[in-house]
């Protein structure tokens, strides 16, 4: 058995801005991540390569390239959770045991939860920008839409990373097909499990003027629960206003699908999730609200925010501040007020930055208007975002 002062699962966002700012703030901690993969992505630009206007080699990089200097690299899977002993166990059989422990393992995707997708799924113009190695298919199957033919966009009923993510890559297919001269004769259409376009009101009103604009159909209360790959066809379980439910087949030509999404099957399992699966932690410390010496971050936790990307990076200055006042003994002061970011792609060059806390409160950043769609929001989302993912925020500093 290995003792680590600070073990960490996980390796994606969560896990590394949060090991590069407590090495960064406390030089000489003992600090570990397990982390099962050789490669680290940068899935916000999936959206993007969707849309043919990103390079998918530029989403990636080893994994060791991202593990900050003084951290120490587990390369194994947890499988388990041992939180009296303060320990866990990997795939390969090991036990490490901790002073403190943060959990980040992320969100898993359920693509077997839709029946037929996982035999589908990468042929049959059925893709789905969630996937690294699916996202270039998407603007594949963009690209082989004619006249006459529909493309189909949904959106599960569980909660999942980057809530407007299904939205974005439909609003660039509607653009792609205006560009060409092809709007009116594609039929676009977005059936989502959600009741509504987006939670907010102040960006749901602009996010409808895209929609009608794109000529983009909108079916809410839409659950896709089957695909048939073969013969284009996807069924959807509508729940009514009553809860009354049916299903609709729809055919399609090509299918962009979101899978649900659930907290990984071994945190479920384990004694540190809460009745939904999620990481039980105090939504303000971040804290676990049992195992005081266990913390949790990103998009596997109870935290009731919008999973992204943009959450972490106002969750890790609050997780290590809060870390290390633990550790000498004091008060934890600071708080997470559940600000997350959603930048909405609303066709080529355009972008609506929603902003909010956890009373879906907008929390903007610039002094302007963010419902409307800017190119200068784009240019933030293509260049800036990325160039400070893989130099600001792995690196601890932003
Ligand atoms: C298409 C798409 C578009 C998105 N757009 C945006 C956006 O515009 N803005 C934004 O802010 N966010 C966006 N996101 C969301 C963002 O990528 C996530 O919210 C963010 O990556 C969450 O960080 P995380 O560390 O919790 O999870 P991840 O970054 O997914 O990392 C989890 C890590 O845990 C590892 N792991 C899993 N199981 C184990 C195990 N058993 N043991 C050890 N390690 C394990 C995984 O291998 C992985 O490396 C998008 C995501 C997608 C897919």
């Amino acid at each position: 058995m290995t003792h680590f002062q600070i073990l960490i699962i996980g390796g994606g966002n969560a896990g590394i801005s949060t090991a590069a700012q407590l090495l960064r703030k406390k030089k000489g901690l003992q600090v570990a991540i397990i982390e099962p993969s050789e490669k680290h992505y940068y899935q916000p630009a999936w959206t993007l390569v969707g849309g043919g206007t990103f390079n998918i080699n530029d989403t990636i990089k080893k994994e060791a390239s991202v593990i900050p200097k003084g951290a120490k690299w587990i390369k194994d899977a947890v499988i388990s959770f041992q939180p009296e002993q303060n320990q866990v166990t990997t795939k390969t059989g090991n036990i490490y045991s901790y002073d403190y422990l943060i959990v980040a393992p992320g969100i898993q995707l359920n693509w077997n939860w839709v029946k037929g997708l996982p035999e589908t799924i990468g042929k049959n113009n059925v893709t789905s920008n969630y996937s690294f190695d699916l996202a270039p298919y998407t603007f594949e199957c963009i690209q082989s839409m004619k006249p006459g033919m529909t493309a189909l966009f949904t959106s599960p009923s569980t909660a999942l990373k980057c809530g407007g993510a299904p939205q974005k890559i439909t609003y660039l297919a509607a653009d792609y097909f205006r560009k060409h001269d092809l709007k009116g004769k594609i039929k676009v259409d977005f059936s989502t499990a959600g009741k509504v376009i987006f939670g907010i009101k102040k960006y749901a009103v602009e996010l409808q003027k895209v929609v009608d604009k794109l000529g983009v159909e909108m079916h809410y209360r839409h659950d896709l629960i089957a695909v048939d790959g073969n013969n284009k066809m996807a069924t959807f379980k509508i729940t009514d206003e009553n809860g009354i439910t049916s299903e609709i087949i729809k055919h399609f030509d090509m299918l962009h699908v979101t899978p649900p999404q659930s907290a990984p099957d071994f945190i479920i399992q384990s004694p540190i999730a809460n009745e939904k699966g999620w990481v039980d932690v105090d939504k303000y410390t971040l804290q676990h609200t049992r195992y005081k010496n266990i913390f949790g971050i990103g998009d596997a936790t109870s935290t009731p925010n919008g999973k992204t990307g943009a959450a972490v990076r106002k969750q890790a200055p609050v997780l290590v501040q809060n870390l290390f006042s633990l550790m000498e003994g004091k008060e934890m002061k600071s708080k997470y007020n559940g600000y997350s970011s959603c930048p909405i792609v609303v066709g080529y060059g355009k972008l609506i930055l929603a902003e909010f806390d956890y009373d879906n409160k907008p929390s903007e950043t610039f002094p302007f208007d963010q419902s409307k769609p800017r190119w200068s929001m784009w240019i933030l989302k293509k260049y800036i975002l990325p160039w400070l993912y893989w130099h600001k925020i792995l690196k601890g500093t932003a």
